[in-house]
C-alpha cells in the first residue's frame, strides 16, 4: 500500500493521455495549446501500461484516463484493453473523463475494450452559453454522447460542470433537474486557478455553499456521505427519492486535502503529487534510464513521500502552477 508522509493512503491515479484538446473552455485552455511537445517526450501506450501495472501492484485501485481530451488519442481502446487486464491484480475502477464529443460514435467500443464508466463535462444546457464557455457549438453532440454512454452501460455516469460567476450559476438547479431526469451523478466544481489564460479571480468562484443553496431551493437534498473517505465531493441525494445524485467539489472554499488519495501522471510522464504542485517528478526518465522494477518502485515511494500536505490557494503568497489543467490531467 502506498502511503504518503501524512499517512494518507494513495489509491487513485489519473493518467493524462494527451495535452491536446478540441475544445477551448475559457476556464481551462482559452487560447489553445502552446506548441505541442515532441512525440518522443510523451509516454507510449506500452510505457503507460508498464507503469500502471506497477502502480496497481503498489495498491492503486482507481485509474482514470484524462487529458487534454483523451479521446483525441485515436487508438484509446488499445490502452483501455491493456489496462483492463489489471483488474484481477487489484484494479477496481477504470474510468475516463471526456468532453463527450466523440462518444456518440465510440461509447460502445470503449465499453467493449473494458472501460467501466465515464465522466462527461457539460457546463451548460443552453446552446449559446455552452458555446461561450467551451468555444465550440456542439451542445447537441455532447448530449448525444451522454445518451450513447448510457446505452453502452458506461455507468454510473458522472457529469462535471464548472460553475463560474456570470456564466452558468443560474443553471445550477436546472442541472439538478437534469440529474433527476437522466439518472446521472451531477458534479458541480468550483472554478480553480488552473486556467491557461491566468484570468482566474476569486470573485468568479461560485462557492459550494451557494451551489447547495441554489439546488435546495428547488429540490431539498439529503447528505449521503457522512463519512466522506477519500471522495473529493460532498454527495447528496434528493429528499423526495428521485433518481440521480448531486456532488459538490469545492476545493477553494471547502478544501479536502486531508483525505486526498490522488496522484497524477502527465502525458509526458511526470508524476504530480497535487493539482497545485510546483514541482514534478520524471517517472519517464527513470523508466527510460533502464531502471529495474525494484528501482522504479523505490522511486515511486520516494515521490509519494513528497506529497504536499495541502494546496495553498487561500494563502496570501499562493502561486499557481506553471502547468495548467489541460496539461496536468484534470
Ligand atoms: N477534456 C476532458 C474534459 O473536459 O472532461 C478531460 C480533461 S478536463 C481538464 C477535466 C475536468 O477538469 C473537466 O471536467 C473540466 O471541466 C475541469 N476543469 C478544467 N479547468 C478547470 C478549472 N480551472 N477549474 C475547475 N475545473 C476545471
Ligand atoms: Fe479541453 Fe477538457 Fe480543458 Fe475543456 S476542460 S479545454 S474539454 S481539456
Amino acid at each position: 500500500m502506498l502511503k504518503d508522509s501524512y499517512k494518507r493512503p494513495i489509491r487513485d491515479l489519473r493518467v493524462s493521455l494527451t495535452d491536446r484538446c478540441n475544445f477551448r473552455c475559457f476556464y481551462c485552455l482559452p487560447h489553445g495549446e502552446p506548441p505541442i511537445a515532441p512525440k518522443e517526450q510523451m509516454l507510449s501506450f506500452e510505457e503507460i501500461d508498464y507503469v500502471c501495472e506497477i502502480f496497481v501492484a503498489l495498491g492503486i485501485e482507481k485509474l482514470r484516463l484524462t487529458g487534454g481530451e483523451p479521446m483525441l488519442r485515436r487508438d484509446i481502446e488499445t490502452i483501455i484493453q491493456k489496462l483492463a487486464r489489471l483488474k484481477p491484480s487489484g484494479l477496481r475502477d477504470l474510468a475516463l473523463t471526456t468532453n463527450g464529443y466523440y462518444l456518440p460514435d465510440r461509447a460502445q467500443s470503449l465499453k467493449d475494450a473494458g472501460l467501466d464508466r465515464v465522466t462527461i463535462s457539460l457546463d451548460s444546457l443552453k446552446r449559446d452559453v455552452f458555446k461561450r464557455m467551451t468555444g465550440v457549438d456542439v451542445l447537441d453532440k455532447v448530449l448525444a454522447g451522454i445518451d450513447a454512454a448510457k446505452k453502452a452501460g458506461l455507468e454510473p455516469i458522472k457529469i462535471n460542470a464548472v460553475i463560474v460567476r456570470g456564466h452558468n450559476e443560474d443553471e445550477v438547479a436546472d442541472f439538478a433537474a437534469f440529474a433527476r431526469d437522466y439518472d446521472v451523478k451531477m458534479r458541480f466544481i468550483e472554478f480553480m486557478p488552473l486556467d491557461s489564460g491566468h484570468e482566474w479571480a476569486r470573485e468568479d468562484v461560485v462557492s459550494g455553499k451557494e451551489i447547495r443553496d441554489r439546488i435546495s431551493e428547488r429540490f431539498p437534498l439529503v447528505r449521503v456521505d457522512v463519512a466522506r473517505g477519500s471522495d473529493t465531493s460532498s454527495r447528496y441525494r434528493f429528499a423526495d427519492g428521485a433518481p440521480g445524485e448531486i456532488g459538490i467539489i469545492a476545493p477553494v472554499t471547502e478544501p479536502f486535502c486531508g483525505a486526498c488519495s490522488r496522484i497524477r501522471l502527465t502525458a509526458d510522464g511526470q508524476i504530480r503529487t497535487c493539482l497545485f504542485s510546483t514541482v514534478e517528478h520524471s517517472l519517464r526518465d527513470v523508466v527510460r534510464s533502464g531502471a529495474s522494477r525494484a528501482e522504479i518502485i523505490e522511486y515511486i515511494h520516494s515521490v509519494i513521500m513528497k506529497k504536499e500536505p495541502r494546496h495553498f490557494i487561500n494563502d496570501p503568497g499562493f502561486v499557481a502552477p506553471s502547468r495548467t489543467m489541460s496539461f496536468i490531467g484534470g
